[in-house]
């Protein structure tokens, strides 16, 4: 293991160092909780063994200050002090450590308590990475490996509000699979898949990589192109997604041809909230599927009247 020892004593710092080194982990010494942090910073130890009394910033404070990093609270903190009475348990727990050293210690408490700390930290880290994964899988849509709703629902959030800070614009286009379910019924559910796995890709080769796409459901899919400066560029994008997805599909060895209907609207122009923007880019679909399919509509005040 890496550990992080402070302890503004020489002496103590050399024979914790030289008990550690026999049992085989490397030491990272700090002469203060100051310097401990830094260190931390640069090294990202497996435990970490503060001294309690130290001159300057004390052991207490140098927990608190490493919690405050991000995505530090799985590596365990063990405070060592000559002092451990109820309230400096109390207050070391609080500042974020997880166990007691009482000095004079043994080398065999020393080992027993690293190996209860290691068991600790390798089940926070696993929940760690579990999180992780969990996190992405909630956020994927399975089939086409596209973010998913939900991510969509934060991103355009967060593009709200960049764009609101920076006063920029950008587009949202819905875009909806024409007589799609013929596919389902002609070919199967199978080729319908591969179908849509196939849109995914041919989606993503149509924009920058500073755009998004998210698969809302069944055969939608929605686009935020980001920082747009001309809005006939969200034409010449809508027209070139057309183009590109109405070449034919080889889908289990049946020539297949497919089309597909995009609305778009503007921020801010259309609206400034996710929800309006979101209702305008559908309301713009539904009237290019209104203009018979393969078709595209930018938002408008008007189609709003109209529909109403
Ligand atoms: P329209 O032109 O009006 O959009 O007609 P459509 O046939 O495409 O109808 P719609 O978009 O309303 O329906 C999409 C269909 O996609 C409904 C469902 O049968 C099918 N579907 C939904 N999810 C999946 C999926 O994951 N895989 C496959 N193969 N089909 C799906
Ligand atoms: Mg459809």
């Amino acid at each position: 293991m890496k550990i992080l020892v402070a302890d503004d004593s020489k002496t103590n710092r050399a024979l914790i160092t030289d008990s550690l080194n026999k049992l085989g982990h490397d030491v990272l010494p700090a002469k203060s909780g100051e310097e401990a942090i830094e260190i931390f910073k640069g090294n990202r130890p497996d435990l970490i063994l503060l001294d309690v009394v130290m001159g300057g910033m004390d052991g207490f404070e140098c927990a608190k200050r490493i919690r405050e990093i991000d995505s530090t609270d799985w590596i365990p903190i063990i405070f060592i002090s000559t002092s451990v009475d109820d309230e400096s348990i109390s207050r070391g727990i609080n500042a974020g450590g997880d166990d007691y050293l009482a000095k004079p210690f043994s080398n065999i408490t020393l080992a027993a308590k690293i190996k209860a700390m290691q068991r600790i930290s390798d089940m926070r880290q696993k929940l760690f990475e579990y999180t992780q994964v969990l996190q992405t899988l909630s956020r994927t849509d399975s089939l086409t490996g596209l973010n998913n709703r939900f991510q969509f629902d934060i991103i355009i959030q967060e593009k709200i509000n960049h764009a609101n800070h920076h006063g920029s614009m950008f587009a949202v286009l819905f875009l909806d699979l024409d007589h799609f379910k013929e596919i389902n019924d002609n070919f199967g559910h199978q080729a319908g898949d591969l179908l849509i796995k196939n849109v995914a890709l041919r989606l993503k080769s149509c924009l920058r990589l500073s755009d998004f796409i998210a698969r809302m459901g069944g055969d939608e899919f929605a686009i935020i192109l980001s920082e747009i400066e001309d809005v006939e560029i969200v034409n010449h994008v809508a027209h070139k997604i057309i183009a590109e997805l109405t070449t034919p599909y080889n889908l289990l060895g049946n020539q297949v041809t497919v089309s597909s209907s995009i609305g778009s609207c503007i921020y801010p122009t259309d609206g400034t909230k996710a929800e309006e923007l979101m209702r305008n880019a559908d309301t713009s679909m539904y009237y290019a599927k209104e203009m018979g399919r393969n078709n595209y509509k930018a938002f408008n005040k008007k189609l709003v009247k109209d529909k109403g």
